[in-house]
């Protein structure tokens, strides 16, 4: 069968592998069907994540079909169309045991920690299998994941029906945390420092967009929110000012949920943090979301069809990573068929 690895920083190859066979009692073979390109496997391509190791097989957003399945396993069979949570933890330690399993002490990503799913078949646990419906099409079961990891965002601010949300960012990221806000019924204030961007949040149907390099974040959010602040603020922009923007922005006894990797500091004062009581809340992955956003998209809550841009079928990896890098602002999900 063959596999994209990234051999090490910048070289990507499809290569020959041997294809797997189920060798535990509780492991699920799947036939790839669909995977989507995530901005997690552009910087392990790139070499920018803290956290790959190399040489990785990429890819955490991926759908297929159950080929095989170990004795022990019950919850799906052969045939099944199944959405994958690359999600792997130990189920042993603290974290795990206080219902945290997504930041497990030990926790390993498919196709970031481990080999992921661009790739014709994978071996995974049967408690990371979800199935789908067999009328689902793949490329949208393969966007299952990156919605649960909006619905992570969603729930560790704790958003409620009638919420004023800012989300700081207007990215593919922020337009998934859009909509799962719109289920909930909150409504949302979009940033962003591209006009095109701000355009697709309004016709995504956020309440009022801001381009915060020509204005004030802070004081536009308090002038719609009768001086008050929103109730939460995701820093959906990651790049340091964000989160300062975010935290000012929210109400007394807000939250802020942060999602950036990087490493610039935020020039928050303890002051801003304790004078109103804010919780600052980051978030990772997702913990238990999959059963949700299925349901979500089987009722058709969720289009995940508006965030698909491109497709490409898998061997041409390197040209869809081209299209990622040479055209930015009109790419946003691509989906490798497989
Ligand atoms: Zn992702
Ligand atoms: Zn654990």
């Amino acid at each position: 069968m063959k596999a994209i690895r990234v051999l090490s920083p910048n070289i990507i190859k499809i290569e020959e592998d041997p294809t797997p066979r189920v060798e535990k009692d509780d492991e699920v073979l799947i036939k790839v069907k669909a995977a989507g390109i995530c901005g997690s496997d552009v910087s392990i391509y790139r070499g920018t994540s803290p956290v790959a190791t190399y040489p990785r097989v990429i890819g955490h957003e991926f759908a297929g079909e159950v080929v095989e399945t170990g004795a022990a396993v019950a919850r799906v069979k052969v045939g099944d169309h199944v959405s994958v949570n690359p999600v792997c933890n130990c189920g042993v330690c603290k974290v795990c045991l206080i219902g945290r399993g997504n930041v497990c002490a030990n926790l390993k990503v498919l196709g970031v920690h481990t080999d992921g799913g661009f790739r014709e078949y994978v071996t995974v646990p049967e408690k990371n299998v979800f199935p789908v419906s067999p009328d689902m099409p793949w490329q949208l079961a393969s966007c299952i994941e990156p919605y649960t990891v909006a619905a992570q965002v969603v729930s560790r601010g704790g958003v409620a029906a009638g919420d004023t949300v800012l989300i700081c960012g207007s990215g593919q990221i922020a337009l998934t945390i859009l909509q799962v806000c719109h289920i909930l019924g909150a409504k949302c204030i979009m940033t962003d420092i591209i006009e095109d961007r701000l355009v697709r949040a309004k016709e995504f149907g956020a309440a009022h967009v801001l381009n915060s390099k020509n204005e004030d974040t802070v004081a536009f959010v308090k002038s719609l929110t009768d001086g008050l602040g929103c109730d939460v603020a995701i820093d959906a922009a990651c790049v340091g000012v964000s989160l300062k923007e975010a935290a000012l922005s929210v109400r007394p006894a807000g939250t802020v949920v942060t999602m950036g990797f990087h490493d610039s500091q935020a020039q928050i004062t303890e002051f801003t943090i304790t004078s109103r009581e804010l919780d600052i809340r980051g978030t990772r992955l997702n913990n238990n979301k999959f059963p949700q956003v299925i349901q979500w998209f089987e009722e058709g809550k969720l289009d995940p069809t508006r965030i698909i841009t491109h497709h490409f079928k898998f061997t041409d990896i390197e040209a869809a990573l081209d299209q990622l890098k040479n055209d930015p602002e009109n790419t946003m999900k691509i989906i490798l068929d497989f």
